[in-house]
């Protein structure tokens, strides 16, 4: 059995927050608003992972109405769904995402960004792709107003 899901997300950049993206902590003077760290990539990844598990969303397992999760690492969220995933006796065969972001200049952290994920859900680093574009200036990304991310994943079970 064999599954794909999609993830999506946006959040605020607002003065004041840390920026953390797939995990990492970027120098930059604004940060995402969030209940959580507002860490975009990981919550699209997150939705990507429970969307091919036929699972509802991001928000329903981790409700921002619930103090727990209150300025919460998304990795903590990354972590839960790999025990799902690893207790349903799924196999993640690949996961590929993009962050939409007009600055800071992404590059220089993806490879940590690659690791944290990759060590979060307990799979190969080879196996976590994360590419980072700008919006070309255009739109709320391009005025810097957020940040946006898509997720997709491969996930396998009973296959050899
Ligand atoms: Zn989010």
């Amino acid at each position: 059995m064999i599954r794909t899901g999609i993830g999506y997300d946006v959040h605020r950049l607002a003065q004041g927050r840390k920026l953390i993206l797939g995990g990492v902590n970027i120098p930059f003077e604004l940060g995402l608003l969030g209940h959580s760290d507002g860490d975009v990539l990981i919550h699209a990844i997150a939705d990507a992972l429970l969307g091919a598990m036929g699972k509802r969303d991001i928000g329903f397992f981790f409700p921002n109405s619930d103090p727990k999760w209150k300025d919460v690492s998304s990795l903590v969220f990354l972590e839960e769904i790999g025990q799902i995933l690893f207790k349903e006796k799924w196999r993640i065969e690949n996961i590929d995402s993009i962050v939409i972001c007009e600055r800071p200049k992404l590059s220089p952290f993806i490879e940590e960004m690659k690791q944290k994920v990759s060590s979060s859900l307990g799979i190969d680093l080879a196996l976590v792709g994360i590419k980072a574009t700008t919006n070309e200036k255009l739109g709320f990304i391009g005025r810097q107003e957020g940040i946006a991310a898509f997720a997709s994943c491969l996930i396998s079970k009973g296959i050899d």
